[in-house]
């Protein structure tokens, strides 16, 4: 995007729940904030770290009938927040900050208790309560920068972000989403107030209180970036930048300095945690720049994403995996074509948009095999069922097998097209340490190429490659 002349550019930055995980941190992420003098800054903030988790396992034990449980976790979520505001808020800013915080607490009672006495959670009613810790962390942060010195207010993203009703993972509407939150906006920055917005939330047309997958708020980062034009969104983490393999795996991976869009958002889809899958769509268009940044090392510059990098080297630029992932195999026999095979298959996962990782198939011998996430694999294993009764019941499908405990390493890189023998190199290496390719697949971009192992050599794998191509 392009930058009028003497105005001020603008930068979206997402603290991650570790990042605004205790007071200290919260300080030194405000300091960063007010350290961009020279920008305006729209902050987003996470839940601090643990709290989500924290949030969605009390709603579950409530709903079993547990009324013990979320006593004690109302008053570790009192105590961790009210820490912070002893901490770093003067009194004055205690007087603001306290009552929401307070607000917060009372409504997480309500709901627990409520889910505690029908026994049940509602996915509307988990969304409302799992993102009440972003509510919290909010009105601190505005209260500390306040306290630093710069005007600052909480935003709830559900005055902001409007989605449809598929609690737990919206969907925003982004025509609607853009008119408040540039509305908003301008209303904010004509005080030369720095909104502090809750990340994660978003509410449907009537007002309803959604989330937008866990790890959302990377995802309301760009959404807010988009509506807003920024010029750039920064994303504040716990690591240098996007990295060769998840630094958990692979101890000696490394910060990629620049990555494309698309290599990113295959990273993000086959399980980088590091980016929400959906991070990248909202700005894809506006060809607005993301970057990761480490809040623990401020002066790294972190990783560049955007449209496309000025790096072309060949081959494989980043190894992932999602290691709890089942592969689905339909066998059909002669009397029904493969493609009708296929057709019914995808169609009867198709209503639930169900993600498929992988498929390999063999016309031939009328097989597809695909792979879903574990979480997924009973439901499309029902569904399949169902779908294929009558073809089962007369024998037009032979087998529906279903194999559990499978990763998905995924090998990545812009440039791999063209460039030959890179399958090659990955078999030979998982080969040499005696790991057994259950499945191959190379994307028809050829961004990518997928390797089904088990579930239980998904480091020795991810390693294997990592070092084969020397990353
Ligand atoms: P936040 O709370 O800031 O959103 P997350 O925990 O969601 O942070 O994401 C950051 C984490 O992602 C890192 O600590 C790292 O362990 C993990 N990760 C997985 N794959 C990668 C990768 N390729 N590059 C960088 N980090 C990765
Ligand atoms: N707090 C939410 C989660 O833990 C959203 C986020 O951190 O991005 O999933
Ligand atoms: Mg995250």
């Amino acid at each position: 995007m392009t930058q009028a002349k003497g105005k001020k550019p603008l930068i979206v930055m997402k603290f991650g729940g570790t990042s605004v995980g205790d007071g200290e941190r919260m300080r030194r992420a405000a300091e960063i904030v007010r350290e961009r003098a020279e920008a305006e800054t729209v902050v987003v903030v996470s839940a601090m770290g643990g709290v989500t988790d924290m949030l969605i396992r009390a709603a579950q034990e409530a709903s079993l009938g547990d009324r013990e449980h979320w006593k004690s976790v109302r008053q570790e979520l009192a105590k961790r927040h009210r820490e912070v505001a002893d901490q770093l808020l003067p009194a004055g800013e205690q007087a603001t900050v306290l009552p929401r915080l307070a607000e917060q607490v009372e409504t997480f009672e309500h709901l627990c208790s409520g889910f505690s006495l029908v026994r049940e959670v509602t996915p509307r009613a988990m969304d409302t309560l799992a993102s009440l810790g972003e509510l919290m962390s909010a009105a601190l942060m505005a209260g500390i920068l306040r306290a630093q010195g710069s005007p600052a207010e909480a935003v709830d993203a559900t005055e902001l972000i409007v989605t449809d009703d598929n609690f737990g993972n919206a969907t925003p509407l982004f025509a609607e989403t853009n008119a408040k939150t540039r509305q908003r906006h301008a209303a904010l920055r004509r005080r030369g107030v720095i909104p502090v917005v809750t990340g994660f939330r978003g509410a449907t047309q009537d007002g309803t209180c959604t989330t937008l997958g866990r790890g959302g708020s990377d995802y309301s980062a760009t959404i807010i970036g988009a509506a807003l034009d920024a010029d750039e969104v920064w994303i504040w983490t716990d690591v240098d930048g996007v990295m060769t393999a998840d630094p958990r795996l692979v101890p000696t991976a490394h910060i990629i300095p620049e990555i494309s869009y698309r290599e990113a958002i295959e990273l993000s889809f086959f399980g980088a945690k590091v980016l929400h899958p959906k991070t990248i769509q909202p700005v894809m268009k506006q060809k607005i720049p993301v970057w990761i940044k480490n809040t623990f090392n401020p002066s790294c510059p972190g990783t560049k994403i955007g449209p496309s990098t000025t790096n072309g080297q060949p081959g494989v630029k980043a190894i992932t995996s999602v290691s709890k992932a089942g592969l689905i195999t339909v066998s059909g026999k002669d009397t029904m074509s493969f493609a009708r095979l296929a057709a019914k298959v995808f169609g009867s996962l198709s209503l639930d948009d169900i993600p498929t990782l992988m498929v390999t198939q063999s016309s031939a011998d009328n097989v597809l095999c695909f792979a879903v996430h574990d979480a997924d694999l009973p439901t499309v294993k029902a569904k399949l069922e169902k779908a294929f009764e009558l073809e089962m019941l007369h024998d037009y499908v032979a087998a529906l097998e279903v194999m559990s405990h499978v990763a998905i390493v995924v090998a990545i890189g812009e440039n791999m097209k063209g460039t030959a023998g890179l399958a090659g190199r990955a078999f030979g290496a998982l080969g040499r340490r005696g790991i057994n390719i259950i499945a191959i697949a190379q994307g028809s971009s050829e961004l990518s190429i997928s390797f089904a192992v088990k579930s239980s050599e998904t480091k020795e794998a991810v390693r294997a490659i990592h070092e084969e191509f020397k990353l």
